[in-house]
């Protein structure tokens, strides 16, 4: 699988944003964006006037580095979201949400995205008794996911077992008691938090 290698604060300083890709490190003052919020490289000082298809660009960007995903996976979501019924953006950043790796970082075990993606692909997790070990899998309403019988006395999830819930989306629930949670019901768009203008990109794709 191919996968971003490269310096994830340097992704927050070309988008401009904070997108929260290394977890703590983020909520602190060490946070590299804060200290330096211009673009990567040597003229990233100047001031460029930005085109609407760099717009459109930049925010399916900013889109795909939240969700750690690639480009041709990210045109498949947008292609599966176009033939849903609905609105294409939302039915887009719904299956994005629906990704395993986000719903473990959704219900707070993992700090990151791409920490949430290695416990998956580590195969730390089940969904309905059977282990899943694709970060991309698309949970459906009543997937029960749960940490595996034989992983639960690890360091890491003895841990998560005393954490306290924070907020959590409505569309899941989590028990750290019992490393269980369920999905309650599909993500709409005002359970999604990230900024994310998602009519720029289906512009972008509908060219
Ligand atoms: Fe982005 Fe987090 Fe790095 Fe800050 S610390 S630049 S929010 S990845």
């Amino acid at each position: 699988m191919a996968k971003y290698t490269e310096s994830k604060c340097r992704l927050c300083r070309r988008e401009g944003t904070k997108l929260f890709l290394k977890g703590e490190r983020c909520f602190k003052g060490i946070c590299a964006f804060e200290k330096r919020p211009t673009a990567p490289g040597q003229h990233g000082m100047a001031r460029k006037k930005i085109s609407e298809y760099g717009l459109q660009l930049r925010e399916k960007q900013k889109c795909k580095r939240i969700y750690g995903v690639l480009e041709g996976q990210f045109r498949t979501y947008y292609e599966k979201a176009d033939r849903m019924k609905g609105i294409t953006g939302e039915n887009m950043l719904s299956l994005l949400e629906r990704r395993l790796d986000n719903v473990i970082y959704r219900m707070g075990i993992g700090a990151s995205r791409s920490q949430a993606r290695q416990l998956v692909t580590h195969g730390h997790f089940t969904v309905n008794g059977k282990k899943v070990n694709i970060a991309s899998y698309c949970v459906k309403v009543g997937d029960v996911i749960a940490v595996k019988e034989n992983k639960r006395d690890n360091k890491f999830f003895t841990e998560i077992k005393s954490m306290k819930v924070g907020t959590m989306p409505k569309w899941l629930e989590f028990n750290p008691e019992t490393l269980e949670g369920k999905i309650l019901a599909n993500p709409t768009r005002e359970d999604i938090d990230s900024k994310i203008a998602e009519h720029m990109i289906i512009e972008l794709y509908s060219k």
